[in-house]
C-alpha cells in the first residue's frame, strides 16, 4: 500500500498539532504506523491522501449511521447553509428536531441541544449536581464519557473508594469526587450508596458500554441500579452518546425499558456535524437556565446547519424496518467471524449489540467488565489492523474501540470483510 501522501501530511501535522492530531485516539499509537488522511467518503467507502479505497467499520466513531456523504443529508445541509450559518438566536429547526427526538422517544420530556458528547455530560452531571444538592457522582470502569475533568477518573487503588485522575491537569479535589465502581457488580454499587448516598447526587453509566472493547451489561443490573437509584435519592444517568439512536431509537433506555433520569447525547444526533443534547422529563430539565438556576449555554448550540443534517438522519432512522436490517447485517458478520473462529480454534471472538461490534481477542464467553480484557491480547489486533487496511478494510486505530456497520454497508460489503478478517485471523494465528 503506497501512503506517500498521508506521511508527508502526518509530518506537517505534527509541526502544528500535538501528535499530529486533534483527537489523541487518530495518531495510531496504539497500533503504530502513520494515520492515513482522508480525503474523501461515500456510503460504506472512504477514500485517504493517497487514493487507497477502504471499506469504513469505524464511521467516524459512530455518527455516520447511514454511511458517508448521504444525498438527502448533503441535500439538508446545502439547502440551510445558503440561509446562513449561525445566528445565535432560536431558528424553526430546533423545534424540529427536539419534536422529531421527543415524539419519537419513550422517556424524553425535555432536551437541551449543545455542541459534542462532552457537553452534554459535562451538563447532564451539573444538572445532577444542582437537582440533588449533593456533589459526588458515581462512574464505572471501563466507561467513557467524554473529557470532562470529573471523568477522567480511575478506580482508587485497593480499599480507596474515590478516584484518581487519569489525566495531568486534573485536581485531585475533583477526582475525589467522583467514585469509580466495577461494571456489573451490583453489591458494589449497593454498598457504596449505603455508605455515601447522602453525598451523591448522580450514578453516569454507558448502559452499552462501547468505549473500552463491549463491555455488554446484563439487564438486571441496570434495571438495580435503577432500583437503588430510586430508593437512595440518587439520579440515573445514561451516557447514551454512542448508543443512542444506534441501538433503536429510543436506544438502550428503549432497549431495556429503563427510564433513567437524564439521557446524555450525541454522535449520531447532529448527522454528522457537531451536536450533543441532554434530555430527561420537563420536571428535571425546568432546572436548567433560563427557566431554573442550573446555568449552561453555547454560542453555536442548535446551529441551524447542524440541525437539519440530524433531522434528516433521524427521519431516516424512523423509516420502518432500518434498525432491523442493520442490526440483522451485524448479527450476520460477527456470527460468521465467530464459527469461523471457532471451527479454527483461534482465540478471537466478535460481541456484538445492534449494528456495535467489538472484536475481542480472547476465548472468554462473556467480558462485561473492563479488568477482563487482557491487555497483552492487543498484540493480535495490532497485527490483524495493518493486515486489513492493506486488504482496504478500515477499523478505528486501536483494540479497545468498538465498530460499526451503517444503512450503507451492503450484504456484499459485508462478505468482502468477512473474507478478509478470516485471511487476517490466519495470518495472525498461523505465523
Ligand atoms: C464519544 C462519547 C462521548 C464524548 O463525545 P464527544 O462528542 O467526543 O465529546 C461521551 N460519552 C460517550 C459514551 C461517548 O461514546
Amino acid at each position: 500500500m503506497i501512503n506517500k501522501k498521508s506521511v508527508e501530511l502526518f509530518k506537517t501535522a505534527n509541526t502544528l498539532f500535538p501528535g499530529g492530531v486533534n483527537s489523541p485516539v487518530r495518531a495510531f499509537k496504539s497500533v503504530g504506523g502513520t494515520p492515513v488522511f482522508i480525503k474523501r467518503g461515500k456510503g460504506s467507502r472512504i477514500w485517504d491522501a493517497d487514493d487507497n479505497e477502504y471499506i469504513d467499520f469505524c464511521c467516524s466513531w459512530g455518527p455516520l449511521i447511514l454511511g458517508h456523504a448521504n444525498d438527502k443529508v448533503i441535500e439538508k445541509i446545502s439547502e440551510t447553509i445558503v440561509n446562513g450559518t449561525s445566528f445565535g438566536a432560536p431558528t424553526e429547526l430546533e423545534n424540529k428536531l427536539a419534536e422529531l427526538i421527543i415524539s419519537n422517544h419513550d422517556y424524553l420530556e425535555k432536551i437541551r441541544f449543545v455542541s459534542s458528547g462532552t457537553e452534554a455530560v459535562m451538563s447532564a452531571i451539573r444538572l445532577a449536581r444542582g437537582v440533588t444538592g449533593k456533589d459526588k457522582i458515581i462512574k464505572f470502569d471501563g466507561c467513557y464519557h467524554g473529557h470532562v475533568d470529573s471523568l477522567l477518573v480511575n478506580a482508587g487503588s485497593g480499599l480507596a473508594t474515590f478516584g484518581t485522575s487519569s489525566s495531568a491537569g486534573v485536581p485531585e479535589s475533583f477526582a475525589n469526587e467522583t467514585i469509580v465502581l466495577p461494571l456489573n457488580d451490583i453489591m458494589a454499587v449497593k454498598e457504596t450508596l449505603k455508605k455515601y448516598a447522602n453525598k451523591i447526587a448522580a450514578i453516569i453509566i454507558e448502559p452499552v458500554p462501547a468505549n473500552n472493547g463491549l463491555l455488554l451489561q446484563s439487564k438486571e443490573f441496570l434495571f438495580c441500579l435503577q432500583c437503588l437509584c430510586k430508593t437512595y435519592g440518587v439520579l440515573l444517568i445514561f451516557d447514551e452518546v454512542i448508543s443512542g439512536f444506534r441501538i433503536g431509537f429510543s436506544g438502550a433506555a428503549g432497549l431495556y425499558g429503563i427510564k433513567p433520569d437524564i439521557i446524555t447525547f450525541g454522535k449520531i444526533i447532529g448527522g454528522g456535524l457537531p451536536v450533543g443534547a441532554y434530555g430527561g422529563s420537563s420536571e428535571i430539565m425546568s432546572n436548567i437556565a433560563p427557566q431554573g438556576n442550573v446555568y449552561q449555554a453555547g454560542t453555536l448550540s442548535g446551529n441551524p446547519v447542524a440541525m437539519a443534517a440530524g433531522l434528516e438522519q433521524l427521519s431516516q432512522c424512523l423509516q420502518p424496518g432500518f434498525y432491523d436490517k442493520i442490526n440483522s447485517l451485524c448479527k450476520y458478520f460477527t456470527d460468521s467471524l465467530n464459527e469461523f473462529s471457532l471451527s479454527k480454534n483461534y482465540p478471537f471472538k466478535m460481541f456484538a449489540m445492534g449494528s456495535i461490534f467489538w472484536m475481542a481477542f480472547s476465548t472468554q464467553e462473556e467480558i462485561n467488565a473492563a479488568s477482563q480484557i487482557d491487555a497483552a491480547s492487543m498484540e493480535y489486533f495490532k497485527k490483524l489492523y495493518h493486515f486489513l487496511l492493506e486488504q482496504g478494510i478500515y477499523f478505528g486505530p486501536s483494540g479497545y474501540e468498538v465498530g460499526f456497520i451503517s444503512a450503507a454497508h451492503s450484504q456484499a460489503d459485508i462478505d468482502e470483510a468477512i473474507v478478509k478478517i478470516k485471511m487476517g485471523l490466519d495470518f495472525v494465528f498461523e505465523k
